[in-house]
């Protein structure tokens, strides 16, 4: 049994990794780990705090909140999904930590990006940041990375700037440049750094 618990909590350790650095780029995470039926993010977060599983938590917590309130307090979730008030208080005041901290530096990053000049290639709407084309351009990147379902977040994914658009792939939002597009991915991974780190603290599991 104690083989079979080690190895247990190496695939959760894997899938929940503590630090930023110990994420792996193509390893399955939260709750995909688990073979069988995909088990609800609350369950996992209710087992891991009933097994004292410290080094998870933080994860846990962040998969259960990142599909918002209602999902958080789902009341149709059988009771092992049911997450205590403790908890609970817990998942919602880091969501909303979570959730001003991404719409925050998100807009910063998009719209009042620091010691940078506009932008210098042709056509793109940054040459103009405060113009309309660059203004409509950043509203549609601002809400691509933050729009989120049932007031959830998507603070810990990588936001996807490229679309299919009929065989073409690189092709984003109103003409931004490639640059820019990357300017903007760097910030973000800058951001999803920053939000790994203040997770433990961010759901009251240090202080
Ligand atoms: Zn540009």
């Amino acid at each position: 049994m104690t083989a079979v618990r080690s190895q247990m909590l190496e695939v959760v350790r894997d899938a929940y990794p503590e630090t930023f650095e110990k994420l792996g780029p193509s390893k399955p995470l939260g709750e995909s780990v688990f073979s069988g039926r995909t088990p609800h993010p609350n369950e996992v977060l209710n087992l891991f705090v009933q097994q004292g599983l410290t080094s998870a938590l933080p994860m846990a917590y962040y998969m259960a909140t990142r599909r918002g309130p209602s999902s958080l307090m789902d009341r149709s979730l059988p009771r092992n999904a049911t997450l205590s008030p403790e908890v609970l208080q817990s998942a919602i005041t880091g969501l909303m930590a979570l959730r001003e901290l991404e719409l925050n530096e998100t807009h910063r990053m998009i719209f009042e990006p620091k010691g940078s000049r506009p932008c210098s290639a042709s056509n793109c709407p940054s040459r103009t940041p405060t113009g309309p084309a660059a203004l409509e351009a950043y509203r549609t990147a601002f809400d691509r990375i933050v729009g989120s379902s049932q007031f959830g977040t998507k603070v810990l994914q990588v936001p996807e700037f490229y679309e299919d658009c009929g065989g073409e792939l690189q092709c984003f939002g109103p003409g931004i440049c490639g640059g820019c597009v990357e300017r903007w991915e760097s910030g973000h991974a800058e951001l999803r750094k920053e939000a790994w780190a203040a997770l433990p603290r961010i759901f009251g599991l240090k202080d």
